[in-house]
């Protein structure tokens, strides 16, 4: 699918979802080196948000953008990891002026919105979907580690039910392409700055458990990660600590981006599909990862969210009985 659509492209945009995580990133810099190193005619240009530093040290250097070229047409604009295009942010513009659009992507909110769809909601990841689009012989050592950096972060390091046995062979495979794998997932995964730490300690200290202790939620105000002197990139994992919380179905975490605006993210274990929620509030995500963004104090947001997953937590009892 890939080939035919890249065929007569000279050149080509790659542009992931905003405030990029693991995925967004392996995927869309182990196409971009793919593609580079493969297509040496076309021109090549990746459109990301800030990069967290955690991802640093995989990162080819300078050649993320961070702002879209006045008038530039690309022929084609492929959109990686991304549900919708809102969710672009700033390269959504040069999605719009793209001659051909394309996108690769595992979120079932995805409603296949480009000219060119790839969406697996069962994929583990973007980076596997586009591990199996690419020629095995033609991916570099470089290009692997990108790809199984994507996998790593969005099975949990392979924890999951999303990592099925497709993605441990295209695991295998890229290790055989000469991935340090326990370098790569402590480097990039478990590694925390000291303030980091400091940030998921109060996080968890003043969470609150209701429903039967089946939820878990806490929130981060802006004032507390100025104190701590933290950014939203920080705060990636704190939501997964909650979730493991025993006899907790759904972990709610949040954090202020503007004054009273909380972005809200949700982990589920087993019996709630949280992309319904998240979607319900004008987000989206996967049944067991997702958010959305709501105004209002942590407490409106969590009545409001209260309702819905009471709802789900009875259907499932409904059946279970
Ligand atoms: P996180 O909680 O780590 O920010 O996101 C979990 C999952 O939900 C990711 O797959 C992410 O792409 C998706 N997601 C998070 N926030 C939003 C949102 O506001 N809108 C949409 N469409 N998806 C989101
Ligand atoms: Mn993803």
């Amino acid at each position: 699918m890939l080939k035919k659509i890249i065929k007569d492209a000279a050149s080509i945009a790659i542009g992931g979802h905003i405030r990029p995580d693991g995925d967004c990133v392996g995927s869309c810099l182990g196409l971009y080196q793919y593609l580079t190193e493969n297509e040496t005619e076309k021109q090549v240009d990746v459109y990301l948000e800030e990069i967290p530093d955690a991802y640093a040290a995989y990162v080819p250097d300078g050649v993320v953008r961070h702002q879209i070229p006045e008038g530039k047409v690309y022929d084609l604009f492929i959109c990686l990891d991304c549900g919708d295009e809102e969710r672009l942010g700033f390269s959504k513009a040069l999605y719009e002026q793209a001659i051909h659009t394309c996108c690769i992507d595992h979120h079932v909110s995805n409603e296949e919105f480009a000219e060119y769809n790839h969406i697996v909601p069962d994929a583990s990841s973007t980076s596997e979907l586009v591990y199996d689009l690419l020629e095995y012989e033609k991916i570099s050592k470089k290009t692997a580690e990108l790809l199984y950096l994507g996998i790593v972060h969005d099975t949990g390091v392979f924890q999951y039910s999303c990592a099925g046995p497709s993605t441990f062979r295209a695991a295998a495979k890229l290790l055989e392409k000469g991935v340090d794998a326990p370098k790569l997932i402590q480097d990039t995964y478990y590694e925390k700055s000291y303030a980091q730490n400091q940030i998921l300690g109060r996080a968890l200290l003043e969470s609150i458990v209701f429903m039967d202790g089946k939820c878990i939620a806490s929130y981060i105000t802006k004032k507390t990660m100025d104190f701590y002197g933290v950014k939203p990139k920080d705060l990636d994992g704190i939501v997964s600590q909650m979730r493991v919380t025993k006899g907790v179905e759904v972990a709610i975490f949040m954090y202020e981006t503007d004054a009273s605006v909380y972005k809200v993210s949700l982990r589920s274990k087993e019996k709630v599909d949280v992309s319904r929620i998240a979607a319900y509030f004008g987000g989206g995500g996967h049944a067991k990862a997702a958010g959305f963004s709501m105004a209002g104090t942590p407490h409106d947001v969590l009545n409001n969210l209260a309702g819905q997953m009471e709802a789900q937590l009875l259907e499932e009892e409904a059946e279970e009985a």
